[in-house]
This record gives C-alpha cells, structure tokens and sequence, in this order.
C-alpha cells in the first residue's frame, strides 16, 4: 500500500505540473477575447475598403495552439494611397444623358443621386451597371432664406424632431437604390446643428453607410458627428464648378490636381453642361491624372 501511494504521489509530482501548464492554456484559449472568433461586425465594415478591416485586426499574441492563418492574408492588402483626386458628382437625377456622358468617361465617379429627382431609381441603377459608387445626395436646409422657402419634402430641416427625421431619411433613401453612403445636399444651416446631425449619423450608421461632409458652411459639425457616431467619413476638399466660365474651371481643376499631388483630396463637381464639357476636354487629352475611388479616401469608422 505504502509502496503504492509513494508511487501514486511520484506520479502526480510528474502529472500536476503538466496538469497545470495544460489547464492554463485551454484556459487562455477559452478566456482571450477574439481568440478563435473574428470580432464582431458593425454594419458599416461589410461596405467599407479592405484598410479599415485592416485596422481591426484584433492583435493575437502566438499561440502555438491556435495559428491565426487568417492574419496574414489581411496584412497582404495594399494599404488606401495618401494622395489622389477621388470625384464626386452631386445632384444627379435629372438628366439622363448627363450621366451618360460622366460614365462615359470611365473615371471614378461616386454618384450622388437626389432622392425627388424623377430619374433618381434610374439614374442609381445605370451608376451602379457601369460599376460607380452610388451615394444619397440627402436634402438638408439651407441659410439662404429664398433656397429654405423652396424645400420639398425631401429635406431634412431645422426643428424636426428625431421621428419625423428618421422618416424623411428612410423615405429619401427608400428612392435610390444601391446607395453605400451620404452626403448632403446643401445644408448650411442644418449641418452647424450637432442634434439633427447626430440623428442624421445615427441613420447611417443602421444602414451601414458612410458620411461624406459636402461642407457648405464652414462651422459645420457633420463630420464631427459622423467620427462621433463612429461610422466611415471623409470631407469635401473643392468644388469644381462654382462658376462654370472655362477659365474658372481650368483654374479650380489645376488647384485640385495640385491638391491631390500631395494630399486626399476630394473634389465635388455638378452635371452642367459646361462641367461636362470640361471634363471630357480634360479626360480627352490622354493626360494621367491620380484620380481614386472615393471609398478608399474615407477615414475608418472607429472600432469602439
Ligand atoms: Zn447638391
């Protein structure tokens, strides 16, 4: 008996030791957060460009019984440029050959779509054939006091409280289809107003879309609100056409090719004739310019 236990406790002396260094790690397997499970997604990361699942790549210490195989896959992703023109084309819904023309031109082009344009179903599903990003051009009040007397009943404006906003955006969005991301069609009074913007992010967020702060007043807050609400964002950089004279336009397409030389640089142009017409010239030439898809400019929503 004696014999025995001395030999049953040598064992346990060679057993415990193993005993534990096994219990530890099933338990550092079972207690990591993340260990064998993605992290969970939020809406916005199933649209958004590869860099922002890059930096949510959960840090996994090595584990010699679990490899993480999946890491270096995403590691191998080409990180977004740090420089580039990415264009956006706001108001479309009105013109069918307008849009024929831009997508003509096998550029890069997220198309933004008014939601009480009488093309705006149409306009969104040629967009989306030719394989461009459709965005919501969402009506939002204006300063301009004769612009906010003239408000359909697409815009989102000053006083709503959050029901009637929310059933505003979900009509306007219900208009258009294939819409990844926002942004705003005029404004300049409603996007100084943190509430309603943060209802507006609030929104986007839900249907997993990206916000992109058209800034038609300089004390804007939609941006803000859109980092706050932690979903993808970027802001506009320049217009193209604020007047449409060529020389105008040759000196606001030359300030943005300067931009995009060293910066992101985001540019919002609108389907006038003379715009058009200045941008097939440009395309014509055979000139390169650094034009980029406007996905690959947005700041990543935040992982919290
Ligand atoms: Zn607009």
């Amino acid at each position: 008996m004696s014999e025995q236990r001395h030999t049953a406790a040598r064992s346990w002396r060679l057993i415990l030791p193993l005993a534990l260094v096994v219990a530890g790690v099933i338990a550092a397997i079972i207690f990591q957060p993340d260990a064998g499970h993605p992290p969970p997604e939020s809406p916005q990361a199933k649209t958004s460009p590869a860099f922002e699942d890059f930096a949510r790549v959960p840090v996994v210490p090595p584990q010699p019984v679990v490899p993480e195989v999946e890491a270096p896959a995403e590691e191998a992703a080409s990180p977004p440029p740090e420089n580039g023109l990415a264009l956006i084309m706001d108001d479309v819904g009105y013109d069918r050959q307008a849009l024929q023309r831009l997508l003509a031109l096998k550029i890069p082009v997220a198309i933004s779509v008014l939601p009480d344009a009488p093309l705006a179903r149409q306009s969104a599903e040629m967009a989306h054939q030719a394989g461009q990003l459709v965005m919501l051009h969402l009506p939002m009040e204006p300063e301009n006091a004769y612009l906010s007397h003239h408000m359909s009943d697409a815009f989102l404006y000053t006083g709503m409280d959050e029901q009637r906003l929310r059933q505003v955006f979900e009509d306007d969005l219900a208009q258009v289809p294939f819409v990844e991301g926002v942004n705003n069609h005029m404004g300049s009074r409603l996007t100084q107003q943190p509430e309603p913007m943060q209802w507006v992010m609030d929104l986007c967020r839900e249907h997993g879309l990206f916000f992109v702060d058209s800034r038609t007043h300089r004390d804007s807050v939609a941006a803000q609100a859109a980092r706050d609400a932690g979903i993808a964002w970027a802001s506009r950089r320049l217009f193209l056409d604020h007047r449409t004279d060529p020389q105008s336009l040759q000196e606001a397409w030359e300030k943005a090719v300067l931009c995009a030389e060293h910066q992101r640089c985001i540019l919002i142009a609108h389907p006038h004739a003379e715009t058009l017409q200045f941008l097939e010239s440009v395309f014509g030439e055979g000139k390169k310019y650094p034009m980029v898809e406007l996905k690959q400019f947005l700041h990543p929503a935040a992982s919290s």
